[in-house]
Formats: structure tokens, sequence, C-alpha cells
């Protein structure tokens, strides 16, 4: 099995009957677009930009920070490289960066809340996406959105960017695109008004299913009940993928379950455009598409829209499994 997912890497992710999906990778350092490429992956769905504020004793600059976008936006040779902002905060702390103690650091000041807040830090780092945006194909991600006013907040701040860089006459990609995490309930449930904004959204699941399920993605005692098959949570995915379609934007994923078996299929026959995981995720993934017709898969995304609890659909996917493999 594992020779024949190495020869399906390097075919393209088209599904039985014909459709495109891109299959794309995560990843922390520019370096990782090497284990990317090795596996078939079609760009880069999401850049954590946190290993630069996280590997430094303070702030990183303008320059360094450019340095390690046009790195990685060059290695891509034109493949998209959806770059997201900082999301600090929650777990991840700087220690150049007084975040208060907070009672709930995933509820509290993180991500987009401290760059709207932060505008300093905000716009060192949007200048230096918008100057890497020549050298490649490059998309803006903003992190922890909640509802469509953080979005135009955060779309006035890189307007006023793009227009400094114009008065000092530095080139930037003027018809960048601009896209959402969805990874709060909220924000998927106001799809529908966010996507007039957006040029896309990238469904993070591993925060989606901590708050809509109310159950800590890092604590063991309650693992059991992080379920992202949960119909609650497909629903919410479904809302997100519905309404950028009727907007006519795409809807990428970049949580862990863009990157399991059991979730795939189900995604595809709602439709995900495109699908970001762990390099190592992608040949078996890419398998899976190359497997099923769109017409299968949305029959059994349908069907499993019926049942009630998650461990019906994961029975339900496992058996699908079975048959494809
Ligand atoms: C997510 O929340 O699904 C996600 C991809 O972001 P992170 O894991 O970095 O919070
Ligand atoms: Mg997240």
């Amino acid at each position: 099995r594992r020779k024949k997912l190495q020869e399906v890497a390097s075919l393209p992710a088209i599904t039985a009957d014909g459709r495109r999906i891109e299959i794309s990778c995560n990843i922390g350092t520019p370096e990782d677009i090497h284990g990317a490429a090795a596996n078939g992956g079609d760009g880069i769905g999401l850049f954590r930009t946190e290993f630069l504020y996280m590997n430094s004793n303070s702030l990183p600059s303008e320059e360094e920070q450019y340095e390690q976008y046009r790195k990685a936006a060059v290695l891509l040779q034109g493949k998209p490289l959806i770059i997201r902002t900082l999301d600090i905060g929650g777990d991840k702390k700087l220690p150049y960066l007084r975040i208060p103690e907070e009672m709930n650091p995933f509820l509290g000041w993180r991500a987009i809340r401290i760059c709207l807040e932060r505008k300093d830090i905000f716009k060192t780092q949007l200048r230096a996406i918008l100057r890497a945006s020549t050298e490649g194909n490059i998309l803006i991600m903003f992190p922890m959105i909640s509802g469509v006013g953080e979005v135009r907040e955060a779309k006035k701040v890189l307007e006023e960017t793009k227009e400094e860089l114009r008065r000092e006459n530095i080139k930037f990609d003027e018809n960048i695109r601009v896209g959402i995490m969805v990874e709060i309930p909220s924000a998927a449930m106001t799809a529908d008004i966010i996507a007039k904004e957006v040029d896309f959204f990238s469904i993070g699941t591993n925060d989606l299913c901590q708050y809509a399920l109310a159950v800590d993605r890092m604590n063991p005692k309650v693992s059991s009940l992080y379920q992202p098959l949960h119909p609650g949570i497909l629903r919410l995915i479904k809302n997100v993928i519905d309404a950028s379609h009727r907007y006519g934007k795409f809807t990428g994923m970049c949580g862990e379950m863009a990157g399991t078996e059991e979730a795939c299929v189900i995604l595809l026959g709602l439709g995900l455009d495109e699908f970001s995981m762990s390099a190592a995720a992608i040949p078996a993934i890419k398998n899976l598409v190359r497997s099923v017709t769109i017409k299968q898969a949305e029959e059994i995304a349908d069907h499993a829209l019926t049942m009630d609890t998650p461990e019906e659909v994961l029975e339900y996917s496992r058996n699908i499994l079975n048959q494809i493999n």
C-alpha cells in the first residue's frame, strides 16, 4: 500500500469524474516546502508564521520577515502560498510581548485581536508579506476572526499599509487575495456575511472543534469528546462552503481534519475546494480523491448529514473507506 501511495503522490488530485481538487500543505518554515513537494503538494494552504516570532528574543523586523516570505514564495515557483498573519496567544506565548495572565487564554487576547490593537506589529508583518508578493503567488489569511467587523478592520489596516508602500514607490501584488480562517463558530454561522468581504475561507477545524464542542484541544481528559465528525461540526462546515460558493469564493480547510481519511470523502461531497495538511498525509488523501466521483461523494455526504451522532458518521465513513481501499 505504501508503494502504491508513493506512486499516487506525483499524480494530480483529480476525482474519478474529473474535478480538480487542490491538495496543499501546512508548513511552519520555508524549508518545509521541500517535504511538501516530495509528497506531491500543490501549494501551501497554511504558512504558520509564528516561528519567526517564537525563535527570537524580540519582534522580528520587516526585513527578517520579508526574507522568509520571499524565500517561500520563490521555492514554490508560482504555486499558491497562503500566509497566515500572526496567531500568537492561546498556548503560544512570546517572552518579549507581555500578554497578561488570563483565566482562559484560548478565549483571550490572541491572534487578530492582538494585531488589531498592536497595529505596529501587524503593519510590519503586512509590509513584509506585501513586498514578498511580487516574487510569487501569495495570499493573505487572517486568523481567529469572529465576525465581519474584524475582517473590515483588518482589511482597513491592509489598505493603509498598501497606501504607505505606494507612497514609498515599493511594488507589491495589487491583486493580492485576502481570506480568513474560519475557526470560531460565529464566523462559520455568519459566513454568508463575511463571504462578501473576502476572496476565500480556510476552515481551521483544530480550533473550530474546540470552540464548537467546548472541548479543550489539548486536554487528554476530554479528548474522546473531540469529534470532528460531530453532526454539529459537519453542519458548520457545510454552511461555510455553501456560503462561499454562493458568492463565487472558494473554501479550503487547514485543520487536521483535512488530512484524515475518515473525513475526506464527506468533505469532498460537501464541496470543499482545497485540502491542506501535513506533508505525510498527502498521498493517502490524494489516493482517496482519485478513487471517487463527486456524485458518489455528494451522496455519501448527504447521507452522513442525516446521522444523529459522531459515532454513526465515523462507522459509516470507515465502511466506505473499506470499500474504496
Ligand atoms: C486550526 O485551528 O485548525 C488551525 C489550522 O490553526 P492552529 O492549529 O495553528 O491553531
Ligand atoms: Mg487555529
